[in-house]
């Protein structure tokens, strides 16, 4: 088993710098949420520390206050703006398990009785449908 080092390169490193657009709903000192391109339901919601690591694994114990308390606070608004039943909270580490963007991330989807999840890294959503739900995600987030 080896461990791989953080790559600066990442695409949620050049998120966090401003390089590449994001749908963003929710930023303070600490952390960032914006929408997943490639939803797996309406809604698909990223959560991601500032703080460089790669996933859970090498990340300082200091990161996950301030990222689970967010991930609540972003569970709570998608459930409330998509009206949905449920939500799903996942987080990958490594390629056995799926994970593709080596930047540590929390996956928040809204769930809906009886709707199965989409596929992982399925298909690319339409930029206004992702705008319209950060809109809405960014209201539940400010009232
Ligand atoms: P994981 O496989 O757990 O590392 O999740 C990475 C997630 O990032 C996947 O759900 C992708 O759909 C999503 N993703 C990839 N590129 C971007 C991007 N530029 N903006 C937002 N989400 C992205």
């Amino acid at each position: 088993m080896t461990e791989a080092a953080y790559d600066t390169g990442n695409i949620f490193a050049k998120i966090l710098r401003g390089e590449i657009p994001s749908h963003r709903v929710y930023e303070d000192e600490a952390v960032v949420a914006f929408m997943d391109v490639m939803p797996q339901g309406p809604g698909h919601t990223l959560v991601v520390p500032k703080a460089p690591s790669r996933n859970l694994l090498d990340a300082a114990p200091s990161t996950f206050g301030p990222l689970f308390s967010t991930v609540q606070k972003v569970a709570r608004a998608v459930r409330k703006a998509l009206n949905a039943d449920g939500v799903t909270v996942m987080q990958l580490n490594e390629p056995a398990s799926g994970q593709t963007v080596y930047h540590l991330h929390v996956h928040v989807i809204p769930r809906f009785d009886g709707i199965p999840l989409k596929p992982h890294t399925g298909t690319m959503e339409k930029p206004e449908v992702l705008a319209e739900n950060a809109e809405k995600i960014r209201a539940a987030l400010g009232s």
